[in-house]
C-alpha cells in the first residue's frame, strides 16, 4: 500500500497559523499541544531587504489525520489552509510534483 504524506509550499506560506489551529480542533489538543508549528524565518542577505519565511512543519503528533482521511476527507490543516500551500497524497504522486516547484518540504510519520 502506498505511503502517504504532506507536501507543503512553504513559499507561499502567509503565516497565518490556521493549520495549527485546525489540527488542534480536529483532535481536541489543549493550548500549546500542537500537532503542527509554523515558524518565522528572516534571512538576512548583504545589501538587500531581509526575506521573511514561514515554515509550517508537523510535529510528532501528527498522524496525518487518520480519522479524517479513513474517511475519504482532507487533513484538517489541508482542508483550512486558506493560501492552499499543503497538499496530502501518496508520497510518489507528491515527490513528482516537488521536481517542479522549489521550496517545498515533504513530511511523512510513517
Ligand atoms: S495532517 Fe492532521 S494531524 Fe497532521 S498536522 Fe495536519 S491537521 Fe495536524
Ligand atoms: S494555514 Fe497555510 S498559509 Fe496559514 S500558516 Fe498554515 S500552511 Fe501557512
Amino acid at each position: 500500500m502506498a505511503k502517504n504524506g504532506l507536501l507543503i509550499d512553504y513559499d507561499y506560506c502567509t503565516g497565518c497559523h490556521t493549520c495549527e489551529v485546525a489540527c488542534q480542533q480536529e483532535h481536541d489538543y489543549p493550548p500549546g499541544k500542537l500537532g503542527i508549528t509554523v515558524t518565522e524565518y528572516i534571512l538576512e542577505t548583504l545589501g538587500e531587504k531581509p526575506s521573511i519565511y514561514y515554515l509550517p512543519f508537523p510535529t510528532d503528533l501528527c498522524d496525518l489525520c487518520a480519522r479524517r482521511t479513513n474517511e475519504g476527507q482532507k487533513p484538517a490543516c489541508v482542508k483550512h489552509c486558506q493560501a492552499a500551500c499543503m497538499k496530502y497524497g501518496p508520497i510518489e504522486d507528491l515527490v513528482k510534483e516537488m521536481e517542479n516547484q522549489p521550496k517545498m518540504v515533504l513530511y511523512s510519520p510513517f
